[in-house]
């Protein structure tokens, strides 16, 4: 049987937008990275850049983005008939996965290994970082010797340097039964050896004793500022993240899948940001748009959101007041909230056929069927019969089809962004995500179809979300 001629064209849709993703997650290793990128595409599509310290004038049918700290950012476009007062159509997500992050003072030598001190950020399946070929990448500040000033670098190491080893099983008879690595003392990736540094000596290993050199392992500072085009004496403070340095790929035997690092959640990132730029590529869109299309992609997720660039912050509060404000209405924000409504879009657990029964029969999210309502009555997650009934009128109109998830009573429950928002705010929120396996592993899985229906579906909130909710006012 030969597939349609419609059917191979819509799986070529699928894949070239799932592309899209992969390029996507290979230029994000760290938090810092997912920033830039968006960053860059936004400038080709037309956004300005506002910065927080100084004055934002705002025009209709204009597109701008801040950043906060580079690791967070929030978009928007301002309807054309906008008004101080209409509503925000929202999109959120974080920039942010569990990872590894090199410690301040991370030079640690054990058994003639040079080794480097790291640090857990988030509850990542840390068993899965043994045995990968690994990297850095992050921000580095330095100071410039001709400028004398301080400046923020983005580094990222394109090659493998660093290890986690397993033991031999040899060694470790029951590791198939309980392995449970120590997240101190298991976890400390090698990078060298200290034969090979003796035979390779020919590098300074000066510095001042409170110098980066003496914090860290010289050849990984020398690794960094030849990176850098600096010299290591320039380099003042770092936050680097290790990450997996295989790429993102389609996989599986009809290539149907998605194996990559930090799907959760550069996955809705993208989507966000991309629908957000498509649906305001066709100026007839956005001319016609009553509300501020918004998207607000949050560091620090992983770890509780409470910083100053986490979703917990004022931050957001901070970017709709200055949007909404107005002489002319001095209460604009507070009717703008009821009027708005927030997508809190974060990966769900598709059901995973070996562990089956983790799932609740009836809430078994499925590959290729659809983004992910998520619920949770104990307020895990924010979605309620208003917010669900809302995006349900979207989906039916860009004809994308949902899924639901609940998790079962005598489970735990992850929780995201949603909630804080939910709270913070006042303003009606959806929790909703794209399913996926292994999330939290330093390399997850999800499905290729899953990233056009995400973004058609949030192109279409985009795009008719304030038509949709003109005649639904609960209060
Ligand atoms: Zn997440």
């Amino acid at each position: 049987m030969q597939a349609s001629v419609t059917s191979i064209a819509r799986k070529e849709a699928i894949q070239a937008t799932a592309r899209e993703l992969l390029k996507f997650v290979n230029r994000g290793p760290s938090p810092f990275h997912v920033v830039a990128e968006c960053r860059s595409r936004l400038l080709q599509a037309g956004f300005q850049e506002l910065k927080e310290t100084e004055k934002w004038d705002l025009q209709p049918e204009r597109k701008y983005f801040v950043t906060r700290n580079s690791s967070t950012i929030i978009a928007f476009a301002v309807g054309g008939l906008y008004s101080p007062g209409n509503g925000f159509s929202l999109i959120g997500a974080h920039t942010d996965s569990p990872s590894l992050r090199v410690k301040r003072r991370s030079r640690r030598n054990q058994a003639g290994f040079l080794q480097v001190g790291v640090e857990t950020y988030g509850g990542g399946i840390w068993s899965t970082w043994f045995d990968r070929d690994l990297t850095l990448a992050g921000r580095v500040i330095i100071k410039n010797p001709t400028s004398d000033q301080i400046e923020q670098r983005l580094v990222h190491v394109e090659r493998p340097i660093l290890r986690i080893p397993h033991l031999a099983i040899h060694l470790h008879r029951t590791v198939n039964e309980n392995f449970g690595p120590n997240p101190e003392s298991h976890l400390i990736p090698i990078l060298a050896t200290a034969v090979q540094e003796e035979l390779e000596k020919g590098m300074p290993d000066s510095g001042s004793p409170t110098s980066q050199m003496d914090r860290h392992q010289s050849v990984l500072m020398s690794l960094l500022s030849a990176q850098l085009g600096q010299s290591p004496e320039d380099i003042l403070e770092m936050e680097l993240c290790l990450a997996d340095t295989q790429p993102a790929v389609l996989g599986g035997a009809y290539d149907e899948f998605i194996f990559a690092p930090r799907l959760d959640n550069l996955h809705s990132c993208f989507c966000a940001l991309q629908a957000l730029i498509d649906s305001c590529s066709a100026p007839a869109s956005l001319a016609s748009e009553p509300h501020i299309r918004m998207i607000a992609l949050y560091d620090h997720e992983e770890v509780g959101s409470q910083s100053a660039q986490g979703a917990e912050s004022l931050l957001t509060e901070m970017v709709l007041r200055r949007i909404s404000a107005s002489p002319q209405n001095v209460t604009a924000f507070e009717e703008a909230m009821p009027k708005s409504y927030m997508i809190s879009a974060d990966m769900a657990h598709a059901v995973h056929p070996n562990y089956q029964d983790k799932h609740e029969e009836n809430h078994r999210p499925f590959f290729h069927k659809g983004p992910v309502i998520k619920v949770n009555n104990k307020q895990r997650y924010a979605s309620n019969a208003v917010s669900e009934a809302l995006i349900r009128e979207v989906a039916a109109r860009v004809g994308v089809p949902l899924q639901e998830f609940m998790v079962r009573n005598d489970s735990p429950c992850g929780s995201t962004i949603g909630p804080i928002l939910a709270s913070r705010l006042g303003l009606r929120v959806l929790d909703l995500g794209s399913p996926q396996l292994a999330m939290h592993s330093i390399r997850e899985m999800a499905c290729t179809s899953s990233v056009l229906q995400t973004l058609t579906l949030f192109k279409g909130f985009f795009e008719l979300f304030p038509v949709v909710s003109r005649s639904f006012a609960v209060d």
